[in-house]
């Protein structure tokens, strides 16, 4: 039969691939789950609010220009409207 030799190359072949993967997959699976993993926060306007007992309390200031209903986003330094481009940098 012709198909023998190929057999024994593909035996081969995944006698070698193993060994390969074996050394990758460690570097390479961790990336991945952290990048799943990265949920950084809620989004939705639900997640501008927080509701303690009977009191709602606003997780980012709204906008000066815009109006309470345009929160304002939270950067490193500063919060921004993304409504109107105001800015507002945080004072340390
Ligand atoms: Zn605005």
């Amino acid at each position: 039969m012709p198909a023998k030799p190929k057999d024994d190359a593909a035996a081969k072949k995944e006698e070698a691939k193993p060994a390969a993967e074996a050394a990758a997959p460690a570097a390479k699976a961790k990336p991945e789950k952290k990048r799943e993993k990265k949920h950084r926060e809620e989004k939705g306007v639900h997640a501008m609010y927080k509701v303690e007992g009977n009191k709602v309390t606003r997780a980012r200031p709204t906008c000066e220009r815009c109006g309470p209903g345009y929160f304002m986003a939270d950067h490193h330094d500063r919060y921004t409207c993304g409504h109107c481009g105001f800015t507002r940098y945080k004072q340390k």
